[in-house]
């Protein structure tokens, strides 16, 4: 394992901090007042779009840079420390552009074209329904159980019918990935598909955003489809491959939604640093007392500990063969708590201040308690962490009972 960072790494990390701190920092607060799309601040965005922060894991043939995870990873850390919804905004995109090689002719010149020259153009992805959240993730895999939106044959076309929940990028996004159910007497790892909907296809539509409680600069929302023709070809997997493509898409997504969550902790710890050596208390700056000064300890040793974990699972997942998902598991479940644990602990240190609705800490902690929920809650995964090692464990045993839950080892990567 390499970890050493090279010179494009460093330098793009810098252009992104910088970018971070001068355009996305100040506007925090304006993200954070989002209510309808229509608001949507596009030309905060402009900057990052030029330093080709929507397209890093593109090919460098299709004018992307062929970013590992790695790379990935620090940029999204920047990204968040200067806001976490600008940071998912551009996060998105980077499943798409990985699955550039994979997708149909019409499709992948769709994306890459919307990704270099569009700046409305912008992809969801769309797998929750009303009644199929965690048994999307999970998966509960049994006929009618999971996804449901339907998608049958019609000729040269295929019809979907159905609700998605809680989208991100609803109500901005002009191509929607559908997961749909293209054989309901099926479980969901073998009877759904994988589509591509232009959101200006007759009969998609969107319901308002919703009011969340942090990160609501990235807008979410209801997609609804009703009657919606696509032709053939905008099916972006075989018959019955859409499950695991959109699970090689959460395991990337897992592993940049942890360098989003150092990103909101960072924040909040460099603020408490600062707020610790000037602030006096007792006659001395509070870092001398050493109930702050262990506060402190603590939140630098978690951050270090979780970046450590992140930057090696990342390089494997780009870099090593045998990569299993639940090494993306691990460090989102980790660092979600990691943000959480060290915003409240630099709420705290602001004392007072810290919950009063002007003050960035606030907003951190906020956003800090809606990172356990993306792709999976954390209680989920860390269900799925326990499963597969006993799975593993039984296997080895010879045990007959052991049935796999999980993608298998080699095929997790876009
Ligand atoms: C900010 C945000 C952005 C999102 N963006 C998207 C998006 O872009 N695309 C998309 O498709 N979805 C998106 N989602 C939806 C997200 O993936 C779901 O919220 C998540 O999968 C959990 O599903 P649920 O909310 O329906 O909870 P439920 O599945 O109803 O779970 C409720 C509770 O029950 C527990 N639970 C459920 N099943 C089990 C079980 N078998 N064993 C033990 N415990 C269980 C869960 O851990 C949870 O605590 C987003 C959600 C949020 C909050």
């Amino acid at each position: 394992m390499d970890l050493e960072l090279t010179a494009e790494q460093l330098e793009l990390r810098e252009a992104t901090r910088d970018y971070a701190d001068r355009v996305l920092r100040p506007a925090a607060s304006r993200l954070d007042g989002l209510d309808t799309a229509a608001d949507f601040p596009w030309e905060l965005m402009r900057e990052g779009t030029a330093l080709g922060l929507k397209a890093l894991p593109l090919p460098r043939e299709l004018g992307g840079r062929d970013a590992d995870m790695v790379m990935q990873c620090l940029v999204v850390e920047e990204l968040a420390a200067g806001d976490l919804s600008a940071a998912y905004f551009f996060r998105h995109y980077w499943r798409f552009a990985r699955l550039v090689p994979r997708l149909p002719a019409a499709i992948r010149d769709m994306v890459v074209h919307g990704i270099a020259h569009d700046e409305r153009f912008v992809p969801a992805s769309a797998s929750t329904e009303p009644q199929a959240g965690s048994d999307n993730a999970l998966p509960y895999d049994a006929p009618h159980h999971g996804a449901t939106l339907s998608a049958r044959r019609d000729g040269t076309l295929w019809v979907l019918d159905g609700r998605k929940s809680m989208i991100t990028n609803g109500g901005i996004a002009s191509l929607y990935f559908v997961l749909a159910r293209t054989d309901p007497t099926l479980g969901i790892r073998a009877g759904a598909t994988m589509f591509a909907v232009p959101a200006s296809t007759p009969g998609v539509s969107t319901g308002p955003l919703y009011r969340k409680m942090g990160q609501r600069g990235s807008p979410q929302a209801d997609v609804i489809l009703e009657n919606c023709r696509i032709p053939l070809e905008y099916a972006i997997t075989e018959p019955g491959d859409g499950y695991a493509a959109s699970e090689r898409g959460l395991t990337s997504a897992n592993i940049t939604n942890a360098g989003m969550c150092l990103g909101v902790a960072r924040s909040a710890y460099e603020a408490a640093l600062d707020w610790s050596v000037d602030r006096v208390q007792g006659g001395k700056p509070i870092f001398r007392h050493q109930l702050v000064a262990q506060d402190l300890g603590r939140m630098q040793m978690l951050l270090a500990t979780a970046r450590s974990s992140l930057h090696a699972v990342a390089w494997e997942y780009s870099h090593s063969r045998g990569f299993h998902p639940q090494r993306s598991w691990q460090v989102r479940v980790f660092a979600a708590e990691v943000a959480i644990e060290v915003t409240q602990k630099a709420m705290l240190l602001f004392g007072g201040r810290g919950i009063m609705s002007d003050h960035p800490v606030e907003k951190l902690v906020r956003d800090a308690l809606t990172l356990t929920h993306g792709n999976g809650t954390n209680a989920l995964m860390t269900m799925k962490i326990g499963t597969h090692q006993a799975e593993e464990r039984a296997a080895g045993r010879g045990h007959d009972g052991a049935r796999r839950s999980t993608a298998a080892e080699g095929s997790a990567r876009s």
